[in-house]
């Protein structure tokens, strides 16, 4: 991954136009554009009064609409995993609600057409839903979203989302939510722009999971006609319009072929020189665990265990929840797995753990948080945990994410121990990482989380395209905030790993590495990338790398600087 945020205007001259924007996933796509559909039309109560003796074939299109909505869904929620599949079975569930079909019967019973008896009915249940607040006020997205993909099966207009195009084709939106980018194909979309979003953004996350090519915050991405054709660059974080089709393609081949020579990265994670660098993998479920095992990342070091919650309105049981982790665990036994426990809020917020209605969620009860509203709702993740642990024999690591206390380091780890397991927080907040040497007397392992503390640092929204050049992780400030973590670590011998997006980029991962830091967790898509860098860089030219870096004013010249140095090493 290269992380330089670009606010270049896009080109102007006789050539295709390149649009500059943030690079994201690396890899090249070339190929027609698609765009989400617009919003569905929905149809008024014009007066019209279906007669008597046509509301049995009124009522049986209503049926045979929502009955096309849910298959499609539930098709797509078996081939989808972890959060996706859950938010795909929700919504399929809500087209076959009898609540919902009793609704719009008792409407077309009464002479109403179907399509404006479905959205009248919807309405029933967003004002209930809305009224009784809190969880329940969280499924008015689902009902609205159910709405809009039966009227749209009604009247003829095309389904709602991102659309399923028959040629691979380039996705360019205004953004995406985390579920649709999540559950995207990627044979059929093969590259991912958007005008907003930063890198460490939940949909950048996702893509970079999916190893989809994208490019976030392109400037002018609406100006983009449709029918054009685009050359979309994730190394260098372009999409040209309308490039020349023979240049295209070989940059396509070119970047397809670089990428086949990553292929040959085994593990494990070694410098030249022979010191080791645990490689590991970013996953939240035993799919992306089994995957990551296959892309040879040595262990997890990070397990987003929120994001298999997503979708839900209710706290999942212990059971499911340990069975859920069990997979994980099993697909790298006797190896690392390094679980984090549920980082609800802000930008992913779980309809049952995350306080509605916060006015600064980033700042507010997230993460670690959670439990000072709801301590049973960490005891229960912890006892999930222990029973996953039990069940497949393996020692996890366990980790608290926006630990920014000692007491609250020490109170975690009392609790993690309690139940046979290894204890650690994740380094977040600017507070934790100016007292690791403290945390460190209580916790065995820190694993610091480059995207929040970049926001927390620099003060800047980690979704914000505008302000992607703050949160790009190659600040030096940022880079302070490691060196003085991952000293820490080594004055106390315990180990010190990154699992934000910085651990992705194999020019960063080799700096970090120089700063003491002793793993690295990404997606399982950078993993070779970041693995066959190290093998080819000594520890002193890293060292040297994070010196340079450390010594410059702003990100540009930090890769500059860590570029020439190694090169020169
Ligand atoms: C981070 O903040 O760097 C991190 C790994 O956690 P998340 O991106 O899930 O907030
Ligand atoms: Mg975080």
């Amino acid at each position: 991954m290269t992380t330089t945020s670009s606010t270049a205007a896009p080109s102007v001259g006789t050539g295709p136009a390149v649009l500059p924007g943030t690079p994201v996933v690396p890899g090249v796509a070339y190929g027609p554009v698609i765009r989400p559909s617009g919003a569905v039309r929905l149809p008024e109560d014009d007066g019209t009064v279906v007669p008597e003796e046509a509301r049995a074939g009124e009522k049986q299109r209503f049926v045979a609409a929502a009955d096309v909505v849910a298959d499609r869904l539930g098709r797509r929620a078996a081939g989808a995993t972890g959060v996706s599949a859950e938010v795909l079975a929700t919504t399929a569930g809500l087209a076959r609600d009898r609540g919902l079909l009793s609704a719009v019967e008792q409407r077309i019973d009464g002479g109403t057409l179907a399509a404006v008896a479905t959205v009248q009915a919807a309405q029933q249940f967003v004002d209930l839903f809305t009224g009784l607040g809190g969880l329940m006020a969280e499924r008015v997205t689902d009902v609205r979203d159910v709405r809009d993909r039966i009227v749209a099966e009604l009247t003829g207009q095309g389904e709602p989302g991102v659309p399923s195009p028959v040629v691979p084709s380039v996705l360019l939106a205004d953004d995406l939510a985390p579920a649709d980018t999540a559950g995207l194909d990627p044979a059929r979309v093969t590259g991912l722009a958007t005008r907003l979003g930063g890198t460490t953004s939940h949909t950048a996350i996702i893509a970079r999971q999916l190893g989809l090519p994208c490019v976030v915050a392109v400037h002018g991405l609406d100006d983009v006609p449709s029918g054009a054709t685009v050359l979309l660059d994730g190394d260098r974080g372009t999409v040209t319009v309308d490039p020349d089709p023979e240049d295209a393609r070989a940059r396509v081949t070119a970047a397809r072929l670089a990428a086949e020579s990553l292929a040959g990265y085994r593990g494990p994670g070694r410098t030249r020189d022979g010191v080791v660098v645990k490689v590991l993998a970013n996953v939240q479920d035993g799919a992306g665990a089994r995957a990551a095992a296959a892309a040879h990342a040595e262990g997890v070091g990070l397990l987003r265990t929120e994001l298999a919650f997503l979708g839900r309105a209710e706290e999942p049981s212990v059971d499911e929840q340990a069975r859920g982790y069990a997979e994980v665990f099993a697909a790298f036994e006797g190896r690392r797995v390094v679980l984090r426990t549920l980082d609800a809020g802000s930008d992913k917020p779980l309809a049952f753990a995350t306080p509605p209605d916060e006015a600064n969620p980033a700042l507010g009860v997230r993460g670690l948080r959670i439990a000072r509203r709801d301590p049973g709702l960490l005891e229960r993740q912890l006892d999930a945990v222990a029973e996953a642990a039990r069940l497949t024999g393996s020692q996890p690591w366990v980790m608290a994410p926006m630990v920014a206390t000692v007491g609250e380091a020490a109170d975690f780890a009392r609790q993690v121990r309690d139940r046979g397991l290894v204890p650690g927080v994740m380094i977040e907040v600017p507070s934790a990482a100016l007292l690791a040497d403290r945390l460190l007397r209580h916790v065995d392992f820190l694993s610091i989380g480059t995207n929040d503390l970049s926001q927390y640092a620099l003060a800047a929204d980690r979704l914000s395209a505008d302000l992607a050049d703050l949160t790009d992780p190659w600040q030096p400030a940022l880079l302070a905030l490691v060196q003085l973590t991952a000293a820490a670590g080594e004055r106390a011998g315990k180990p010190v790993g990154v699992c934000g997006e910085a651990a992705a980029d194999p020019l960063l991962a080799c700096v970090l590495v120089g700063l003491g830091i002793t793993s690295l967790s990404c997606a399982t898509s950078s993993v070779a990338g970041v693995g066959a860098r190290l093998a080819g860089v000594d520890l002193a030219a890293c060292r040297a790398a994070a010196e340079a870096a450390l010594a410059t004013d702003d990100p540009q010249a930090a890769r500059a600087a860590a570029r020439t140095a190694l090169a020169a090493g």
